[in-house]
């Protein structure tokens, strides 16, 4: 349930003001963008100002959702970015907890101090000051708290078909298709509540998940053919990919997405990680099933962060010292996993 005076303090907000900026973070994930969306599309009117702003570029699977053409990427367009960063009077920040996860765009946003902060959330303890703070972690995903959200706002807008998509593609995706985070009947309820809006949830995964290139395909097997790891005695499996193997499988932001999970379906794993060499530093993403907290553990030695069993992080030693020193730890905490 959402409090009644955040609902007011968002009525209000909509009433007052006109330039609305939505803030995704960096490496947008269908959840973050799913969310934007929904809230791009109810907000959207002739009289408002809005804009979705992220970071760096969406994977291309998320292209399609409706509203998609019209975001900003800072990476890109970093003046067209900062000046509706400047001129909003309402940020909106979804789908994450810390502001650093803005990336260059976090000095930006903190220039404009007078425009009205609302985070939308489902990660733990975040860290964003904010004048508004809806945030669950209960919750499945921020789409879902968002469903939620704009159902109390307006119990007909979770009706209009761009706002169901979005929505939809966030809880479904953030899911990993209802396999994780979603055991609450509420989960489900929302969905049966977003179908009555005609939306054809078999088009929206199979737009998703069944439109990788070939070379994603074939990067993945050579990932689990070759590059999977696997250390029964730890309950862990990883798979580390250099940046001259994501090169020659033609590698593009997405291609990589959902790698992390495959050690977790080798039976008696229960702790996963992906390690990928881009840019600068090694990217890692962090899983687990039952009480290993990888959110902790990210955050301990990979600066990172994220939720009890799905984190991430980065490290800016070489790969294989990334790898000897995650091999390390989990020496220290075999016990835990
Ligand atoms: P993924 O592994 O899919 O990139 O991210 C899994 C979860 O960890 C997401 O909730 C994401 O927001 C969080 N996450 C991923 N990378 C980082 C990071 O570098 N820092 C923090 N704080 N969280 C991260
Ligand atoms: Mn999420």
């Amino acid at each position: 349930m959402i409090p009644a005076t955040a609902i007011s303090t968002l009525k209000g907000l909509l009433d007052r003001h006109d330039r609305f900026v939505l803030l995704s973070h960096v490496n947008p994930d269908g959840d973050s963008i799913g969310s934007s969306l929904a809230l791009y599309n109810y907000l959207h009117d002739p009289g408002r100002e809005v804009t979705v702003i992220t970071p760096n570029d969406l994977p291309a699977f998320l292209k399609w959702l409706p509203g998609a053409e019209d975001i900003i990427v800072g990476k890109y367009k970093p003046e067209e970015a900062a000046s509706r960063i400047a001129a909003a009077e309402v940020f909106f920040f979804l789908d994450f907890n810390e502001p650093g996860r803005l990336k260059k765009l976090e000095s930006t946003v903190n220039g404009n101090r007078d425009a009205y902060r609302v985070l939308i959330d489902h990660h733990p303890s975040p860290v964003i000051e904010a004048g508004l703070v809806i945030s669950d972690t209960s919750v499945s995903s921020t789409a879902e708290l968002l469903y939620s959200v704009l159902k109390s706002l307006d119990a007909t807008s979770i009706l209009r078909s761009p706002v169901a998509v979005n929505l939809y593609a966030g809880i479904m995706t953030d899911t990993g298709c209802f396999r994780y985070n979603a055991s609450h009947s509420a989960t489900w309820e929302a969905v049966a509540d977003l179908m009555r809006a005609g939306i054809d949830i078999n088009d929206i995964y199979s737009r998703i998940y069944d439109n990788y290139s070939e070379h994603r395909m074939r990067l993945m097997g050579f990932a689990l053919d070759k590059k999977m790891v696997i250390l029964p005695e730890k309950h862990t499996g990883y798979i580390w990919l250099t940046r001259e193997e994501l090169e020659r499988y033609g590698y593009v932001p997405g291609d990589t997405e959902g790698f992390v999970n495959l050690p977790l379906s080798v039976e008696n794993i229960r702790f996963s990680a992906l390690f990928l060499e881009l840019g600068d530093k090694i990217k890692i993403s962090f899983r687990s099933k039952g009480t290993f907290a990888v959110n902790r553990f990210s955050s301990a030695y990979f600066n990172g962060g994220g939720h009890h069993n799905a984190a991430g992080g980065e490290c800016t030693m070489t790969m294989e010292e990334t790898l000897k020193k995650f091999e390390s730890l989990l020496e220290d905490y075999a016990h835990e996993i």
